[in-house]
């Protein structure tokens, strides 16, 4: 763990092992911190946070610059790290480490901007200006799919704005966690500013993060449930929040659209990160008029992705994050087997060789899909391409606003008039027409709904660590 600007082990030196889901390899032992870990890195924060808060935004950004500079430099060995441990291909890992350097060189350019405002006010006398300041200690937790840029979407605008912080990883990931403090703390971070808890298990560091009076906002990246959860306890001495939670999105093909193209890119935006991600495709609604040229190019293209080990060349596939999600998705297939989907490919766990080692299912295309299915209602969070034809009388946007969720959703079509109006009506946070990867660091990333509060990444994602303040001055 990484605390006051120390490494350090856990109180009573207790570890966790961190295990290769490819192969079920044991990597590492790690600190398995607790509740008192949490508190005296909540304190190092808090005694950091007046010297942070009052150094230019010039040299904060210096920082941010510097951390960015190392990230890239070290791009190779931290893709190795998290392939090692979180399973995703190298090439993904390193897709991944790029988009987690970005957020360091976008807020370190942002912290230079955090403008406020002068207003007219109603008396002459009397002068208003607004002002942005930090919250103050943040705690932040972060989930393992996306295991380091989930965590600089939120250290790097933190920090940026003069934050101070404590991060708790998951427990799967906490290797790529401690590679990015490394590289925050080579990059000439005061002691105290950034300091990393990791725990085998969340729960007495998230009641620590709720209930320490020092700690002013958390941020929280990961399930709906364990989010609500979250949420409640802040409110207890109204703590600010950020959610970044789950998702279920809708991806709509028109009539008008170009069949192949729509399923080239379904089969690339569904299957990233095995299905990992809470942006991933999963309603898949497509006019019944193409859907057979789609299900034809999306099945083919999905029956040539090969599984395995990340390590190795020409993998698209890579484990899932343990047994428990291997089984959600076999429940959910069988479900919709049961009710009548059509498995046009996969539907099943992979076995041979060394695939029994790790936890891997079979990249599965289901056609047929219908409202009864579990799979139209539930999270997948694994390789499973779920079909939905429509008929022109459907009000397939109503389809797709059926869900809790709100996070992304995507649309293909060549009508300017209905892209515009699907856009308007989607209730989801981020909406792709014609386009699987509406995402960078300077976009405002997140949902609506039962998907989140807040959003990061762009010049939204500073906010979420300012307060506003009022000056009002008689003259
Ligand atoms: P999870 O909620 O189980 O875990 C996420 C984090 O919360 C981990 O660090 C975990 O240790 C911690 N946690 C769990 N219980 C806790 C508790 N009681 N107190 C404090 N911390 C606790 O989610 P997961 O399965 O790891 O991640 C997958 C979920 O994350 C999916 O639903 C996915 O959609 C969502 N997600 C959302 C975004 C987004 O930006 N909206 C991005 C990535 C993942």
């Amino acid at each position: 763990m990484f605390i006051d600007g120390a490494w350090c082990a856990a109180e009573g030196g207790r570890a966790f092992l961190v295990a290769n889901p490819a192969t079920g390899e044991k990597i590492a032992d790690v600190p398995d911190g607790g509740r008192a870990d949490a508190a005296r890195a909540i304190a190092a924060a808090d005694a950091a946070f007046a010297g942070w808060a009052g150094m230019t935004a010039y040299d904060r950004s210096r920082i941010l610059y510097r951390a960015w500079e190392l990230m890239i430099a070290r791009k190779v060995d931290l893709a190795r790290t998290m392939t090692a441990e979180q399973g995703k291909p190298l090439r993904a890992a390193a897709n991944e480490v790029q988009y987690a350097a970005d957020f360091l060189l976008w807020y370190a350019e942002e912290a230079k901007r955090v403008y406020g405002e002068t207003i007219p006010a109603p008396r002459g006398d009397q002068r208003f200006i607004v002002a942005h300041q930090p919250v103050g200690v943040v705690a932040a937790i972060t989930p393992w799919n996306y295991p380091s840029s989930m965590i600089t979407r939120k250290v790097a605008p933190a920090l940026a704005v003069g934050c101070t912080v404590v991060l708790k990883p998951a427990e799967a990931t906490p290797l790529s966690a401690m590679e990015v403090f490394r590289i925050l703390e080579e990059a000439g971070l005061p002691a105290g500013v950034a300091n990393l808890v990791t725990a085998s298990d969340p729960a007495p560091v998230g009641e620590e993060f709720l209930e320490n009076p020092l700690v002013r906002k958390l941020t929280f990246t990961g399930s709906t449930a364990v989010g609500k959860r979250l949420a409640r306890g802040a409110a207890e001495s109204l703590k600010r929040v950020s959610m970044e939670l789950g998702g279920h999105a809708p991806f709509i093909v028109l009539k008008d659209a170009d069949p192949e193209h729509a399923a080239k890119g379904a089969a690339l935006v569904k299957f990233l990160n095995t299905g990992q991600a809470c942006i991933s495709p999963n309603r898949m609604f497509v006019h019944r008029d193409i859907v057979e040229p789609f299900l034809e190019t999306l099945t083919g293209r999905v029956e040539r992705m090969r599984a395995g080990n990340g390590m190795e060349d020409g993998i698209a596939i890579g484990p899932l994050v343990g047994e428990a999600a291997v089984a959600k998705v076999e429940r959910q297939v069988a479900d919709a087997a049961a009710r009548g989907a059509r498995v046009l490919c996969g539907g099943h766990r992979l076995m041979e060789g060394a695939l029994a080692r790790g936890h891997f299912y079979a990249p599965t295309v289901l056609a047929d899909v219908t409202p009864e299915m579990l799979i139209y209602r539930e999270e997948t969070f694994g390789p499973v391409a779920p079909v939905i034809a429509f008929d022109d009388g459907d009000d397939v946007l109503a389809m797709a606003n059926d869900t809790a969720y709100g996070l992304a959703s995507y649309v293909y079509t060549n009508d300017l008039r209905a892209a515009m109006r699907l856009f308007e009506g989607l209730r989801f946070g981020i909406v792709g027409i014609n386009d699987i990867n509406p995402t960078a660091a300077a976009a405002p990333f997140g949902g609506m709904k039962q998907s989140g509060l807040g959003r990061e990444g762009g010049h939204e994602g500073l906010h979420e660590y300012l307060e506003t303040k009022l000056g009002g001055f008689s003259i």
